[in-house]
């Protein structure tokens, strides 16, 4: 081989040229242009596109974490905390940290890399600019939330088939109180399993009308902040699902971790309501209003005991088909 031979590494005035011909710089707004300085940066939209991503669903995912990890260190907070008895401890937090962060360069940084190729496929726009209207932006990311949670609804539910559960989603339930590091703490065919619903909403709707990676990108912060929320176990009078009822938030998703039963949504609660399948938390929601701070503590122990019988039966079970 040759020492002359050329290895073309786009410049960043080269990277410009090629990826914003024509565009006037000048009349973008402040957003657009940092995405411009990034894709030319870079130069190589595939590499910028995974970078970003990445990056920055380990600063949202753990930067989301770190306010759950310092208000379950904080005993002022006990009283929001939905199972009391229950607060994860440092080591018990950093070794799911481990565990996560593990799953994010074995499984999620290839998929990550994958989505650009993807996108480019259906005709996603991605180092594009200008961005889309804002309006575009909402409804499409009202479309993303929808689809991930009908998707995740079904999706969810099957993984408790006595199959799927032993081999797959036994492991999300290791932590029968959830924090908001345990959001991911999954097999890594559940995070691929789940983690379709969050990108196949905007593949679809790319094949029928313009979307853009950016909201995309908006959309999964959102998603990042929901799933880590979810877990994070405390339920406060401020929280979302307190100003939107139908907003599914913390207390519909640890009850699942804790009773080993119902709301398979993820971000509303229609899906489980029409089904029938919040039935149990909803009771338990009614004895849970109308007892004493000591009564609270009996029953929330005996859902624990509950949830545990009702997941050895499925570990146990002969069936594959039966859905707890
Ligand atoms: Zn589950
Ligand atoms: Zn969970």
């Amino acid at each position: 081989m040759s020492l002359n031979t050329t290895v073309t590494v786009p410049s960043p005035s080269n990277a410009y040229d090629q990826l914003y011909a024509g565009i006037d710089y000048s009349s973008l707004n402040w957003y657009e242009q940092q995405w411009v300085a990034w894709y030319t940066w870079i130069g190589d939209p595939v590499i910028a596109t995974g970078l970003l991503s990445f990056i920055m669903h380990e600063v949202v995912y753990f930067g989301r974490s770190i306010p759950w990890i310092i208000i379950d260190a904080i005993p002022y907070f006990r009283k929001w905390k939905l199972q009391p008895a229950k607060v994860p401890s440092p080591e018990e937090q950093w070794k799911c940290v481990k565990q996560v962060l593990f799953g994010h360069f074995t499984v999620e940084l290839p998929t990550i890399w994958l989505f650009h190729p993807l996108a480019e496929t259906v005709g996603m726009k991605t180092y594009h600019v200008p961005f889309p209207h804002w309006q575009t932006m909402v409804w499409q990311i009202a479309f993303f939330m929808f689809f991930e949670d009908l998707y995740h609804f079904v999706a969810h539910r099957a993984l408790h088939i006595p199959l799927l559960y032993k081999h797959i989603h036994k492991i999300h339930h290791k932590y029968s109180a959830p924090f908001g590091l345990a959001a991911e703490y999954a097999h890594p065919a559940e995070v691929m399993i789940l983690g379709f619903g969050t990108l196949a909403g905007s593949l679809v709707l790319a094949l029928f009308t313009e979307v853009h990676f950016v909201t995309f990108f908006i959309w999964v912060i959102l998603k990042l902040f929901q799933a880590v929320d979810s877990h994070s176990g405390y339920d406060f009078p401020w929280s979302l699902q307190r100003i939107l009822p139908f907003w599914s938030g913390a207390d519909h998703h640890d009850f699942h971790h804790m009773a080993f039963t119902d709301n398979f949504a993820t971000s509303f609660r229609w899906w489980d309501r029409i089904f029938g399948t919040d039935v149990k938390f909803q009771a338990y929601q009614r004895r849970k209003k109308s007892s004493s701070q000591a009564e609270l503590i009996a029953i929330e122990r005996e859902a624990i005991a509950e949830g545990l019988k009702a997941e050895a039966k499925v570990i146990n079970s002969k069936s594959n088909i039966k859905v707890e």
